[in-house]
Order: C-alpha cells, then sequence, then structure tokens
C-alpha cells in the first residue's frame, strides 16, 4: 500500500474516531458488540506477496488486537454469535491454505501466548506439496505445510480446518460429485490424515461470487459446525452462527486498525445467505434491530 493511501485511511479513521468510539460503546452496552474474524495466509519474511505478512509485522497485529480486543476460537465467537449476546468485541485468529513457512515463527508465537487459532488448508496440495493455484505461475511457489506439521499445529492446540482439495473456485462448481470430492470427501481425508476431527470450512477465494449454496448444504450434512467467507463482513450477535464472515488480516495495521474499530462503511456489506435460507431469513439484521433501538 502507498504511504499516501496509508494516510489517507488514518485520516479518515481520525475523522470517524468519535462516530466509532459512541458505536462500540453503545454496542458494549447492549451485549451486542461485534465478532470478527481474520484470516491471513503466510507469514514470512522472503519473497513478499499480497497474501504475505512479515513476522514483525504479524507480531504488530497480534500486540494491537491483544491490547483491544479479546481474543476467541471459531467456537466460542460462534457460541457468542448464537447467543445474540457478546459484551466486548472480539477477534478470531485463521489461515487460509497451508503455507510451511508459517510454521517458523508465527505459529509458536500464537502457541506460547495461548491465542486460539484455525488453520485452513486444501487437502490436495499438502498431501502432494503442489503450489496453490493463485501462485502455479508465480516467480517463487512458497512451500505448502505436510501433514506432519499439521499434526504438531493441532498437538499444540490449533485447530485444522478444511479448505477444499485443490483450492478450487467453488462458485465455479456445479458438477455434485465434483463438489462433494472438493467439499466433503477432502474433508474426511484431512481429518484421517490429520488424526483430528475436522469441524469447520473455509470457501477458497471466499467473495460472494466464490461460494456456493449446495457446498454450504454439504457442510452441514457432514455435521460440520460452520463454514468461513472471507469477502469482508463482521458478525453481529443474533446472526446466523453458522455462517462466518472474515476480514482480511494481512495488510497493514492502519487498514486492519480501520476495519476492527468498524469503519462504517463495512456495517454496509450485505451478508451472502443460502438460497434455501434466503426464503426464511428476516429482512433486518440484529444490526439494523439494534441500532433501531437506541438511536
Ligand atoms: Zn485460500
Amino acid at each position: 500500500m502507498s504511504i499516501l493511501r496509508e494516510r489517507l485511511i488514518d485520516v479518515y479513521y481520525g475523522a470517524t474516531l468519535p462516530w466509532r468510539l459512541r458505536w462500540n460503546h453503545r454496542r458494549a452496552r447492549v451485549g451486542l458488540s461485534p465478532v470478527m474474524i481474520l484470516f491471513y495466509h503466510r507469514v514470512a519474511d522472503d519473497n513478499p506477496s499480497s497474501w504475505t505478512i512479515s513476522n514483525r509485522q504479524f507480531e504488530k497485529h497480534l500486540d494491537w488486537i491483544g491490547a483491544h480486543f479479546e481474543f476467541v476460537s471459531l467456537e466460542e465467537a460462534q457460541r457468542r454469535i448464537a447467543l445474540r449476546y457478546n459484551p466486548r468485541p472480539a477477534v478470531a485468529i485463521t489461515f487460509d491454505d497451508g503455507y510451511a513457512e508459517n510454521c517458523e515463527q508465527a505459529i509458536p508465537l500464537l502457541v506460547k501466548r495461548k491465542i486460539p487459532f484455525t488453520y485452513f488448508v486444501s487437502t490436495g496440495n499438502i498431501l502432494t506439496g503442489k503450489p496453490f493455484p493463485h501462485e502455479a505461475d508465480a516467480a517463487f511457489q512458497a512451500p505448502v505445510n505436510t501433514i506432519e506439521q499439521l499434526r504438531n499445529i493441532s498437538a499444540a492446540g490449533g485447530e485444522i480446518g478444511a479448505h477444499t482439495r485443490f483450492h478450487a473456485d467453488l462458485g465455479a462448481v456445479d458438477n455434485e460429485d465434483e463438489l462433494y470430492d472438493e467439499v466433503v470427501l477432502a474433508t474426511r481425508d484431512l481429518a484421517a490424515e490429520v488424526g483430528q476431527s475436522i469441524r469447520y470450512f473455509a470457501f477458497p477465494y471466499g467473495l460472494p461470487k466464490n461460494l456456493n449454496d449446495r457446498a454450504f448444504e454439504m457442510c452441514r450434512e457432514e455435521g460440520l459446525l460452520g463454514v468461513c467467507s472471507a469477502y469482508g463482513g463482521y458478525n453481529m450477535p443474533g446472526e446466523d452462527p453458522f455462517h462466518l464472515q472474515r476480514i482480511h488480516g494481512d495488510p497493514e495495521l492502519s487498514r486492519l486498525r480501520n476495519w476492527l474499530t468498524i469503519d462504517p462503511r463495512k456495517l454496509s456489506v450485505p451478508r451472502y445467505t443460502p438460497e434455501a435460507m434466503r426464503a426464511v431469513a428476516t429482512p433486518e439484521s440484529c444490526e439494523q434491530e439494534a441500532v433501531g433501538v437506541m438511536v
């Protein structure tokens, strides 16, 4: 990000700070503080990319988040959303894909600080060592985690989650068998290899166009506890706890700070709802109801 853009974000943050403080205070008072879920990819100091953050930056993120928010697991995040009660803004940490370098400093740091995290990996890439599709043509292809590393992460208290077999864009898959393999069989294979039950699934790419209603159903039928998207929404107590909306963790701290203290623009991001639920969903989100009561 350019210095100018970073400066603009700081100016925007400063100008909207009074609004943010008021919003967060009102929310906390009625137990409706947001639950935010971050997704990181690769934490490494060499070969930077738009999905890489340095170890130093990552530690700075954890320091800042820890000073202002409560770290929670995905399970605890869901519990608060389902209970419709969260008195303090909370943040859950997740990773996508499965980059080996994360095991050098980032994962040990989380373990040392007892910060819960969920680590989503693409089963086929892990088993074959094949680079992820978004790196296939890159000059540098970052090494992929091994199964042994995932077992160590699990043994250290991290939770392993599923991320399809080969990082498929499920929004483009309409073949039932192919979808079943990417969503269900890849998840079962991962559980068998890691020796841990898999409870969560994250959609690769994670934008609304990359989601798939049938995949939501398959995850429910398979007994998973929840699925994650990645288009940047917040999770408000009272919303659907099965679908967890996530925010990009990779960028600079100024952007993260802007998002986690509630960017008014991000509040209007529409929540993706599968077709079957759209029919029964109420038009008003918890957010609208709560603000309506308070203002
Ligand atoms: Zn991914």
